[in-house]
């Protein structure tokens, strides 16, 4: 790296990687895979390009589009597509390496990569963002293709905008495949895409639950929850169906805190998904009684006892501070809903809990096993679209909780083989997950 401009997004997501592959015996049994990890931590290629649209008074913007198609050892570049002002190459190429092994964890055929534009929908017309994704799409769409790369949605990027950029793509390829996941139901999406992250993050914390002993599950366990897009919604309606209280949601703004005993509930949950399809703020959702706004701050110090932390924001949404609050809160599994969601500190916070009080520490699952749902039933969606079929809702649930107890399994076992530990430790996730992964495309490559 040392010539190139920093990247420091995808430097700490390089560093989590390397530290635990360094730290385990695997370079000691496989010396071939350190040329595999430099290899691998390359892009195979970065595509950058500009997108020029039309506002609503007629005047021309331009913004920046990229898509970094990281690695295809595995199958076609998959990843989603993130809007939003803070998208760069730095960020774009850490949520790119994340993703490959993300995507090895669900066992499905297929690469890693991602894109996306610095243009910010908030605050733009519907209109606007539909001139957005046509004309980033016009760029975009001699690139990918259902055998090649395969986007869909990421911050910024959900139903809506996949539609603008599917109906581009037919238009500017004169084809119907399988290009983009998360379509609607009527043209080609699956059943489950929406839930995906949110679900298969609970399906899979239930495994750790399982795994630790814990006899009840989810059962009146205090949940505190970061965000309020689709992962943060979805997930949050699974914590209450399987009976846990979900104590706070949030956005870049500010955080609704649980006040009373009730906890959120799934009509506060519908009302702040309208809410943010809107494009609103959850400030506008402070009149309740069994929640109080917060401006300006992340939940995690703000919200009292808690049993399991999921956050599911953006990346870097624990700093080392908020992880020992967790810890002093008696917060003992934290997983992933967001990419990175943990700074490399927080992490190490995390990793010593277990190291040195064994059962009793917190446990934490980093987001390349814990929300690999999405991308998988987008790779469900993928296999619908070959097949030119649609599967039952049930058929695809039952698909992403075999792939999350596989993933959550992976990562554990990989962890016994790869990693000294001490009698009573749990095995570490983070560890395992990114052996793991890393090792299934090494072999590929
Ligand atoms: N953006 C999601 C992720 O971070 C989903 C990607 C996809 O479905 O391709 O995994």
């Amino acid at each position: 790296m040392s010539n190139l401009p920093s990247e420091p997004e995808f430097e700490q997501a390089y560093k989590e990687l390397y530290y635990t592959l360094e730290n385990s015996t695997l370079f000691k049994k496989n010396p071939e895979y350190r040329t595999a990890l430099k290899v691998i931590s390359i892009p195979e290629r970065v595509i950058q390009f500009r997108v020029i649209w039309e506002d609503d008074n007629g005047d021309l913007q331009v913004n920046r589009g990229y898509r970094v198609q990281f690695n295809s050892a595995l199958g076609p570049y998959k990843g989603g597509l993130r809007l939003h002002p803070s998208v760069n190459l730095s960020i774009l190429k850490f949520l790119g390496f994340e993703q490959i092994f993300k995507n090895a964890l669900t066992g499905l055929m297929m690469g890693g990569g991602k894109g996306g534009s610095d243009f910010d929908p908030k605050g733009k017309s519907d209109n606007e963002i539909r001139r957005f994704c046509v004309s980033f799409m016009r760029e975009l769409a001699r690139y990918i293709g259902a055998d090649t790369d395969v986007p869909a949605g990421d911050i910024g990027v959900g139903g809506r905008e996949i539609g603008y950029m599917f109906g581009a793509y037919r238009r500017e390829r004169n084809k119907f495949t399988g290009v983009l996941t998360g379509k609607g139901l009527h043209w080609g999406g699956s059943l489950i895409r929406p839930e995906a992250t949110g679900f298969g993050l609970v399906y899979y914390v239930g495994h750790m639950l399982e795994y630790a002993g814990v006899t009840d599950g989810w059962k009146n366990k205090r949940v505190s929850i970061s965000g309020s897009g689709n992962v943060a919604q979805y997930a949050a309606l699974k914590v209450i169906e399987l009976g846990g209280k979900v104590v706070s949601l949030s956005d870049s703004k500010g955080s609704l805190i649980a006040t009373g005993e009730q906890g959120v509930t799934p009509e506060d949950i519908a009302a702040i998904a309208e809410l943010k399809l809107n494009r609103g703020s959850l400030s506008d959702y402070s009149h309740k009684d069994n929640l109080k706004y917060l401006d300006g701050v992340r939940p995690w110090v703000h919200v009292g006892k808690v049993d399991i932390a999921l956050p599911s924001a953006t990346q870097n949404e624990v700093s080392k501070e908020e992880a020992e609050a967790l810890v002093a809160a008696g917060c003992k599994f934290i997983a992933e809903g967001s990419n990175m969601g943990c700074t490399l500190e927080a992490i190490e916070v995390f990793e010593n809990e277990r190291r040195e009080k064994k059962g009793e520490a917190i446990w934490y699952a980093p987001g390349k096993a814990a929300n690999c749902g999405g991308v998988a039933v987008s790779g469900l969606e993928m296999s619908q679209n070959s097949q030119r079929l649609a599967w039952t809702k049930e058929e695809v649930d039952s698909k992403l909780k075999e792939i999350m107890k596989c993933a959550f399994f992976q990562g554990l076992n990989t962890a016994k083989e790869y990693v000294e530990a001490t009698e009573g430790e749990y095995p570490s996730l983070v560890a395992g997950s990114n052996i793991a992964g890393f090792v299934k495309v090494a072999r590929a490559m």
